[in-house]
């Protein structure tokens, strides 16, 4: 649509009022003025054409002009299962996965984690934030989901068309493999590695180990790459 672009977690009917920091975002970083239009969304689907009718210091009121359908997700699911590793790093993690498309983060404790598990909810709320800060930037209407942790080798369990643990001892690279998924697994270890039983269980819970090269990739990048390749060989890019 060409506007700025923000998610409300409320319904978008014929007014929207928002408030609080977000409006004190709008009007005073980014200096919108009464009048302007933008683009909301709520990550229920479609996107709105909207318009600044009226501002004070701490509220505007945004009147809706129109409704689009537009959907940019990918038609290759992808579920994520990401250890959970140092801050800036999960950071760079999760943005880059939502702009890359991802369908679904979870977050994994792996017998490797160095982060301790203290404090877990607050850190899923930013997650969760630093996910819809990245979807209001790349155009998508529809939030991936990102769950509480769980278990590295719970969500070995999973079903998928495909289930992929990138490990660097792996033999395979990803374009090698003749398949056509509609939905995949990729599990990403901590900075320590997955431990040797959790890649043994990963392969018996039917996984292929992948190899991204010669050079050992932090997570983040390990994250960016075996995304790409994925919608490169079965998705969008
Ligand atoms: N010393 C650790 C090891 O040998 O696994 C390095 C871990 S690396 C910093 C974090 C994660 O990124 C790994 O668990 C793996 O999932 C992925 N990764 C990094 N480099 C990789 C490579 N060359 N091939 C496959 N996966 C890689």
């Amino acid at each position: 649509m060409g506007f700025p672009r923000f998610y409300t977690d409320q319904a978008i009917e014929e007014k929207v009022i928002i408030a609080g920091s977000r409006a004190h975002y709008m009007r005073n970083v980014l200096r919108l003025a009464l009048g302007d239009h933008l683009c909301l969304f709520n990550g229920k689907g479609g996107e709105y054409k909207a318009q600044i009718t009226t501002l004070s210091k701490h509220e505007l009121t945004l009147d809706i002009l129109e409704y689009s359908d537009q959907n940019r997700q990918s038609g290759l699911k992808i579920e994520l299962g990401l250890a959970v590793i140092k801050r800036d790093a999960m950071d760079t993690a999760i943005q880059k996965a939502t702009e890359l498309g991802v369908h679904k983060i979870q977050p994994l404790f792996c017998i490797n984690n160095t982060v301790s598990p203290k404090g877990i909810d607050k850190r899923l709320r930013h997650w969760q934030e630093i996910s819809i800060s990245a979807c209001e930037q790349c155009g998508l209407n529809i939030l991936p989901e990102i769950s509480s942790p769980l278990d590295a080798q719970t969500w070995f369990e999973g079903d998928a068309d495909l289930k992929l643990i990138a490990s660097p001892e792996a033999k395979q690279n990803l374009h090698k493999l003749a398949e056509n998924p509609g939905n995949i697994f990729i599990a990403i270890g901590p900075e320590g590695g997955f431990a040797a039983e959790e890649v043994c269980d990963a392969i018996d819970k039917g996984f292929k180990e992948i190899n991204l090269g010669t050079r050992i990739l932090r997570a983040d990048t390990a994250v960016i790459t075996m995304m790409s390749l994925s919608q490169y060989c079965w998705g969008d890019l």
